[in-house]
């Protein structure tokens, strides 16, 4: 068993400091029955905690490490632009060359804004999709995560198209009923939203790939039954892409699918492992934003230096080429979980989209929040701590997908679907 010793000390000493001990509740490790394990460094695809242990990393930072951890592309010129100054409050160059490969690379970005984290996003977004239609509702859809925004932290009653119900205390009601949820993949109740509530519907907002219930592919014609119908009722259609833009593919998830929203909202790859979030758009609707238009939106440190450039060298490594053959080394480590599952009799159905993995412990197929419920949450936390025991770092939830780099191996990918018979075999 390996000893977590200094793990644990710190994290004595942190519950006290934070809320359970962390910055982010899902650090915490609650679902696997686990205290946080505390890391030091990280190189390539490997991570180092600080009492020693070495894995293999497939949280990636919550996905964002594309290229692995401290690419030298990308500490050396973070090097190079620390020692300029860190932030000016004023316009630089790199942030139009970012912003120019972002339009170039995103199908539906014409014009966009940086800001400071995916929740920055998504709630900004709102804003501006509101403005713009003079509409006040919002469709968002069952088991979708996007940050914790007021208007997004919303859970449905029971029904088949249920308005919100806050889904925290502090997220007053009078916000939460602006918010209308359905299943996801379910076209049907969003017709029904669509009949009900139509003309003050300004947003459907959606993760193209869900990644926030562990990974949950759209079924085929969902994202193009959802572009037909907001388009008819003037209704923005948003794309969250903080997980899936840069991820599912050169042309992030809109240009795998071949769909093209209204607005997309970006972050994760596109900071490159500092704190990035974007949304943008149709110049049209992109147009309204401040100081151009009237829909107000700022931040002291929105396209901070640092994080422009840790953005722009991430993304200008990841040509095509690269997701291809991140995509190959995905294929292998699939073969080689379904392989083992079926050699030791465990339930395991798994979800892709590009290098987003979902494993779960269930023999039915995951299309939903509903079928995502349907996993044994007992055996993927007993398969999560033998993981650890093997040497694989993954998130610790079952509702949350797993990663995989440019700086993954053939050698990590064989490590561990190794580790993973080892663990199937003792489940
Ligand atoms: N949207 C999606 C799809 C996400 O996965 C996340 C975070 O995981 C967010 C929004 C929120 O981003 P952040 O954590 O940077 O605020």
């Amino acid at each position: 068993m390996k000893n977590f010793e200094r793990s644990t000390d710190a994290y004595k000493e942190a519950v006290d400091l934070m809320p359970g001990g962390v910055n982010s509740p899902v650090r915490a490790f609650k679902s696997v029955d686990m205290t946080p394990i505390f890391m030091e460094q990280g190189k390539g695809s490997k991570i180092y905690d600080i009492d020693g242990h070495e894995y293999v990393d497939y949280v990636l930072s919550w996905g964002p490490l594309i290229l692995g951890h401290a690419d030298d592309r990308v500490v050396e010129s973070l090097k190079k632009v620390t020692e300029l100054g860190t932030s000016f409050g004023a316009p630089t160059l790199i942030e139009n060359k970012l912003a120019q490969l972002v339009i170039d690379r995103v199908p539906s970005i014409d014009m966009l804004r940086m800001v400071n984290s995916g929740t920055e996003a998504t709630m900004s977004a709102l804003r501006v999709a509101r403005g713009y239609t003079e509409r006040n509702k919002i469709l968002k859809f069952e088991g979708n995560y996007h940050g914790h925004g007021d208007s997004l932290l919303i859970k449905a009653g029971s029904g088949v198209a249920t308005l919100g119900l806050p889904d925290s205390p502090g997220v007053p009601e009078s916000i939460a009923k602006n918010t209308i949820t359905v299943p996801y993949n379910d076209i049907e109740s969003v017709r029904y939203v669509f009949e009900q509530y139509g003309d003050d519907l300004a947003a459907v907002i959606i993760e193209p790939v869900s990644g926030n219930m562990g990974v949950v592919p759209p079924r085929e014609e969902f994202l193009s039954e959802l572009r037909t119908l907001t388009e008819s009722n003037g209704t923005v259609l948003i794309f969250d892409e903080v997980m899936t833009g840069f991820r599912v593919g050169y042309n992030s998830a809109q240009g795998h699918f071949g769909v093209t929203p209204d607005m997309t909202c970006l972050g994760k790859v596109i900071g490159g492992g500092l704190p990035v979030g974007a949304y943008g758009g149709k110049r049209e609707i992109m147009e309204r934003v401040a100081p151009v238009g009237d829909i107000y939106q700022a931040g002291t440190l929105s396209g901070n230096p640092l994080a422009m450039t840790a953005g722009y060298e991430t993304l200008t490594a990841m040509n095509e080429n690269a997701y291809r053959e991140i995509n190959k080394k995905v294929d292998r480590l699939i073969e080689g979980f379904t392989a083992a599952a079926e050699k030791y009799q465990v339930p395991l159905t798994v979800n892709r989209a590009g290098s987003m993995v979902g494993f779960f412990f269930t023999g039915q197929a995951v299309t939903d929040f509903d079928t995502a419920n349907q996993s044994n949450l007992d055996l993927f936390a007993k398969y999560y701590r033998g993981m650890i025991e093997e040497g694989i770092f993954l998130p610790p939830s079952q509702f949350e997908g797993m990663f995989l780099s440019l700086a993954h191996t053939d050698e990590d990918i064989e490590f561990t679907i190794r580790a993973a018979e080892k663990v199937f075999a003792k489940l």
